[in-house]
């Protein structure tokens, strides 16, 4: 049997053969729009809820939990089946909850100011490693709503395409989510923003674009040797034409790199045409990229430099930073003593 949310509706129908037909239903909306364990679905015999507990093991096994922003993010790190580590954090603001996940173990892109790049390529998960990390933090967030799901944790969600797309699917049909609340971040892998763009999801689609020249672009993000930004560009404008979804471009401010005015001034005018919105983030420190994040006030600058030139920009908190649970801190492969370690 596959892991629990890898089974197909057949799988469950198969495990359930002799059952009443209504029962298959049951165990479906149990592990999916109440996200329960089986164990937990009182309305089964209790010998059934075993036998199902058996037949479906989960896929996330819980190595380490760690907590900060006084216990509003939380982050978990999970072993998978095979050995490979992987994280997921869970962020919440007000009665409403946002989770962050991870769509491979590590990541191919080589982006060497991130850690998951800096740690190289492990693997694809599954549909269900995907959809498990939202059910997993939507039980975590009890009260709180689980509004939004973000693929910013570990890999690049474009360069597993189908399972990503599955996944989706998944929590807007069986988990009850809105695709709106759904944001996909790319690095610029433009076949596959297109291939988005005709998939009649109406998610947000997020480019990490942190370079608006290509010759910065290339230092920084090696994918746009392949991709360059005018070929980004196009496919970005092919989806916000096909979803009339808003597009946003993330900016992870360098010291010295990619804030000063005249990337402020590239940048506009990348982003005016296609009216898309701007998120700033200081970049975060990493052990294999010196750089430092701009200080607080080149930022604010930055900011007023985009603002001006009519563009919608946004400062995006940093969370997590203590856990290493902060963007691009995500390096699991990389250890665990990373997350133990208090700063
Ligand atoms: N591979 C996808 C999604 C995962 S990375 C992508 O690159 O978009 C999620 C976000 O974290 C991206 O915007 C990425 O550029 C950003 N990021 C990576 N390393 C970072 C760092 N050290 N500081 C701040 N943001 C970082
Ligand atoms: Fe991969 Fe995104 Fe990190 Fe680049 S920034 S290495 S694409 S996870």
């Amino acid at each position: 049997m596959p892991s629990r949310y890898d089974a197909s509706p057949a799988d469950v129908a198969e495990l359930l053969a002799g059952e009443p037909a209504y029962r298959v239903r049951q165990v479906w909306d149990g592990l999916h729009r109440r996200g329960v364990d089986p164990g937990d679905m009182t309305e089964l015999p209790a010998a059934l809820r075993r036998r199902v507990a058996e037949a479906l093991p989960p896929a996330l096994e819980l190595a380490t939990e760690s907590v900060a922003d006084g216990g509003d993010t939380l982050k978990w790190l999970w072993r998978l089946g095979d050995g490979a580590l992987v994280e997921t954090v869970l962020m919440a603001t007000g009665s409403r909850a946002t989770a962050c996940v991870s769509s491979q173990a590590g990541c191919a892109m080589g982006c060497g100011f991130c850690a998951t790049g800096q740690a190289g390529f492990e693997r694809n998960l599954s549909e269900g490693e995907i959809v498990e990390q939202v059910v997993r933090a939507r039980r975590a967030a009890g009260d709180r709503r689980l509004s939004n799901v973000v693929f910013m944790g570990m890999g690049e969600p474009l360069a597993n395409y189908d399972r990503v797309v599955a996944a989706v699917r998944r929590m807007t049909g069986d988990l009850g989510l809105s695709a709106r609340g759904i944001t996909v971040s790319t690095v610029g892998v433009v076949p596959g923003i297109r291939r988005l763009a005709g998939e009649g999801l109406p998610v947000t689609l997020a480019v990490s674009l942190h370079a608006a020249n290509d010759a910065l672009r290339d230092e920084l993000v090696p994918l746009n040797r392949r991709y360059p930004l005018d070929a980004v560009v196009a496919a970005c404008a092919e989806h916000r034409a096909a979803t009339g979804r808003r597009l946003s471009f993330e900016w992870a401010l360098m010291d010295g790199v990619n804030d000063r005015p005249s990337d402020a001034a590239e940048l506009a005018e990348r982003a005016r045409p296609l009216g898309a919105h701007v998120n700033l983030i200081p970049l975060n420190p990493t052990p294999g990229w010196p750089t430092r994040g701009t200080p607080a006030a080149g930022v604010r600058a930055f900011r007023d430099r985009l603002r001006t030139r009519g563009v919608n920009v946004t400062v995006r908190r940093t969370r997590g930073t203590s856990i290493d649970a902060a963007c691009g801190q995500l390096r699991a492969g990389h250890e665990v003593q990373i997350t133990a370690r208090a700063r």
